[in-house]
């Protein structure tokens, strides 16, 4: 063997303390490094099973390689990956086909994540207002406790100080209101606000459903002063609650739909959805990426998006969710010292602990793993359940079992 084959790293053995070694910081991830899935199922290094009900963070929404995806993916990694925005290619355009003919929307503009469809939102409305209205009319409202995306311009605008502490200074005329506050937004709303961005179902802030009358009362409010509504649907749409996107189950449709995370079932894409007119803003040479609308993703998107989008489909999703809330529930009368509620949509739920055990969620989270389950948290007082949505009648009763296991394990301690 030559001495550069020698040297190479693709044999070496990784574990978890490599991540220590040689990654930015910016995470802690669990001590255990999975290395195959399939479904809600994965094992890690040591071989130990897992029930996963994180989807990765609401993402693999058809679970760990699903066998159709593979097949797709595979006969378009044999065909083309890339091209660049000097050329179109067929998988795109027919993407952007399925979203527009399934949504509101005329026009599709394609990126790589969450934060990068919300950029793109959020540019949008800035220029929009700005072509049309004046320079004055730029003013951002969005909603406390939301999450936008990582990038300074989406972070600022989420509603989480601590992600912004440090990163000053930020991009101005951006301002917060209380979620499902009415009356704050009525005051917050006025004739120099380009555009109004709001999660449909708050998911990192601690899984909180808008109320139906605040999000109509956005809309009524946009209409009113000429600001755009733009629903951040990168974490509850795509079949999550049920509907194609939320904004669909409440009626209420925004300006602008940003999606990302299970569009492409953990293969990268974003997207952002709007009007004709709107659409227009963004002319040649305004905005772009190199990667956005690559073959590969938009593959596997169309293929997530042909099986979301049945009405058999998103009737299961239902099902599945009325069948974990009941497991949920169940959980919540045989340990009321612990768990207090349980909210969300769909199958992205909330189990909040209750006063004596404020802060423990991650103590949770990591007690299930220890029996087998993956669980997200959101904040430190929210237990969040977003598996995957095939999730089947059984897996539901199963993480029930691991949950009871795992508090069981806790309160002997
Ligand atoms: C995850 C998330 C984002 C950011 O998406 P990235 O792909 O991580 O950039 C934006 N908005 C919401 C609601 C999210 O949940």
């Amino acid at each position: 063997m030559n001495a550069k084959l020698d040297s190479t790293v693709t044999a070496r053995p990784v574990t978890r303390d490599t991540f220590d070694q040689v990654l930015v910081p910016t995470y802690a991830p669990a001590a255990m490094v999975p290395v195959r899935g399939s479904g809600l199922d994965l094992w890690d290094q040591t071989g130990k099973h897992y029930l996963d009900f994180t989807s990765g963070i609401a993402v693999n929404s058809l679970g760990h390689c699903h066998p159709v995806l593979v097949d797709v993916l595979t006969k378009q990694i044999n065909n083309l990956w890339h091209l660049g925005n000097g050329y179109t290619n067929e998988p795109v355009l027919r993407l952007a086909l399925a979203l527009t003919e399934a949504t509101f929307a005329d026009r599709a503009f394609f990126c790589n994540s969450g934060a990068e469809a919300n950029e793109a939102a959020l540019k949008l409305a800035r220029k929009y207002a700005h072509t049309k209205f004046g320079a004055h009319k730029s003013r951002i409202i969005s909603c406390f406790s939301s999450f936008h995306g990582r990038t300074l311009f989406t972070v600022s605008v989420g509603g989480q100080a601590k992600y912004t502490e440090g990163f000053e200074p930020l991009p101005p005329s951006i301002d917060h209101i209380a979620y499902n506050d009415i009356e704050a937004a009525r005051a917050a709303i006025g004739d120099d606000v380009c555009a109004v961005i709001v999660e449909p179902v708050q998911g990192e802030g601690g899984v909180v459903p808008g109320n139906p009358e605040f999000l109509k009362e956005l809309r009524a409010l946009c209409d009113k002063t000429g600001a755009l509504l733009i629903f951040d649907e990168v974490q509850c749409g795509m079949g999550r609650t049920g509907a194609l996107f939320a904004y669909m189950g409440y009626g209420v449709t925004p300006d602008i739909l940003t999606a990302a995370k299970a569009l492409g079932n953990g293969y990268p894409i974003g997207a952002m959805l709007t009007t004709n007119e709107l659409a227009q803003t963004l002319a040649v040479g305004t905005h772009g990426t190199t990667y956005g609308g690559n073959p590969l993703a938009a593959t596997v998107a169309l293929s997530v998006l042909e099986t979301i989008n049945t009405p058999a489909f998103l009737a299961r999703v239902k099902e599945a969710s009325v069948s974990t809330i009941a497991m949920l529930q169940g959980l919540i009368t045989d340990y009321p010292q612990v768990f207090s509620i349980v909210r969300g949509s769909g199958l992205l739920l909330g189990l909040v602990v209750s006063d004596a055990w404020k802060g423990r969620a991650k103590d949770i989270q990591k007690a299930a793993e220890a029996q087998g389950l993956m669980v997200l948290i959101a904040g430190m007082d929210v237990v969040r359940l977003a598996p995957a949505l095939i999730v089947s009648d059984e897996q539901i009763a199963e993480a029930g079992r691991l949950l009871r296991a795992a508090i069981d394990g806790m309160l002997k301690a």
